[in-house]
């Protein structure tokens, strides 16, 4: 025992310290353009891997069921008020253990089982916790859809009202996973008004551009508002819940504990704080202005090789590609992509086939290759390495590859990472 507090995983456990070792070398030579990922600070990471984890807590700040708690009220104290003044709200649960937590909680406060909701289809963008039939969320409520037009992939707020009209739903959602282009968040609030539903906005994936000021935000409008800490926000795996007032608070609060969850997970509240701290920092907005910009700049080269883009471009980090008319699968793009060091997800498009080895999309997200530095040149630069990967699946050709993977490598070691 006596190397129990010392000896590193490396060395204890070689399985899984030489995995860690092969997974940092894969961040360190690939260029992530998975929309759901990003890079976080060795600051955030600090706080993940402190011995701060070996503490205990239920409850919230100043109202604990275990002692000890002094220095975990402080940085949970310091993520909700930083969530506050980043986000310009008045309520904030940091604790909830992940995006998907943070929706079943918003459900556990204000609806009942067999309620109806309202949400973006899975196909169309939405997200599985709305509601999906494999998700609890699909069991437990009576879920209903809303898609996007066919032709501009862009959701008709018209059609919503309709749709709203006829379901009567307790919930409305907007937010997903796949869906390029900012939300009229405005215009959502009236429908929900019109029927009588609750409005939840799942910012997942923008809530960093939100903070940065690249994206409207929809705590105006929005009666809650979850969001993850990873993907734009930059920071550990986990969820927030906002809202613009405390109306919720009391229901919210005991909806997280005891409602669907047990113990805070300190470290990662305390990792929370970090990320939420380097947010509210001048450096973050730039960082947001430039994930538009570069998600605009990919999408513009790839459109002038003649790539379809649904919606026809982004206002955020997400491009989402269509190969529906070039007979190309996602997953074959996202091969090809791979022999280039790139990372990517082949994704639904809209209307797309339920089977994931037939999607015809491929999703691609800029937020972690901004982090590395990355600019509006090097995003031209990887459009025409993805047009070229594209290309190479149509002809089932093997012909710069070996060119273009080094083209990437270069530009990992032009901007690295943890080094
Ligand atoms: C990613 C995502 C989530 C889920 O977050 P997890 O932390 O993976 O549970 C929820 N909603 C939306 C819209 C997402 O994109």
């Amino acid at each position: 025992m006596s190397d129990f507090f010392e000896s590193h995983v490396g060395v204890t456990d070689p399985l899984i310290g030489d995995a860690l070792v092969h997974e940092l070398n894969r961040q360190q030579t690939q260029i992530e353009l998975i929309a759901s990922e990003n890079i976080v600070s060795r600051a955030v990471l600090d706080a993940l891997g402190h011995p701060m984890t070996n503490k205990t807590l239920e409850g919230y700040p100043g109202n604990r069921f275990h002692g000890g708690g002094e220095f975990v009220d402080v940085v949970e104290q310091a993520a909700i008020d930083r969530a506050r003044k980043l986000f310009g709200c008045d309520y904030v649960n940091a604790q909830p253990h992940s995006g998907t937590q943070a929706n079943q909680a918003v459900f556990f406060a204000t609806i009942k089982p067999g309620d109806r909701i309202l949400s973006l289809d899975l196909a169309a963008g939405g997200h599985l916790s709305h509601g999906a039939a494999p998700n609890q969320s699909g069991r437990w409520f009576d879920a209903h859809h809303y898609g996007v037009e066919r032709d501009s992939g862009l959701i008709n707020y018209d059609e919503v009202a309709r749709i709203a009209d006829a379901v009567r739903p307790a919930l409305l959602i907007t937010g997903g996973s796949a869906y390029p282009r900012s939300i009229d968040f405005a215009r959502m609030r009236v429908i929900a008004d019109a029927v009588g539903a609750l409005l939840l906005v799942d910012m997942a994936h923008f809530a960093g551009l939100v903070a940065a000021g690249a994206h409207p935000s929809p705590l105006p409008h929005a009666d809650l508002v979850t969001c993850t800490t990873t993907k734009t926000m930059r920071g550990p795996r986990g969820g927030l819940i906002l809202a613009r007032d405390a109306r919720w608070a009391k229901q919210l609060q005991a909806a997280i504990f005891p409602g669907v969850q047990g113990s805070l997970h300190s470290q990662i509240i305390a990792a929370k704080a970090v990320c939420l701290g380097e947010a509210l920092q001048d450096d973050f907005k730039n960082y947001g202005q430039q994930v538009v910009a570069n998600a605009r700049a990919l999408a513009q080269v790839l459109s002038d090789h003649g790539i379809r883009l649904i919606s026809g471009g982004t206002d955020t980090h997400i491009v989402l590609l269509d190969f529906s008319s070039r007979g190309l699968s996602g997953q074959q793009v996202q091969d090809s992509l791979a022999r280039v060091n790139l990372t990517s997800n082949k994704n639904p498009i809209p209307f797309d086939s339920s089977k994931p080895s037939e999607w015809a999309g491929l999703r691609l997200g800029v937020a972690a290759a901004t982090t590395r530095g990355l600019g509006v040149a090097e995003f031209g630069q990887l459009g025409e390495i993805i047009a070229r990967a594209i290309e190479r699946c149509e002809q089932a050709g093997d012909s710069g590859v070996e060119t273009d993977r080094m083209r990437v490598l270069e530009l990992c070691q032009k901007f690295p990472i943890y080094v």
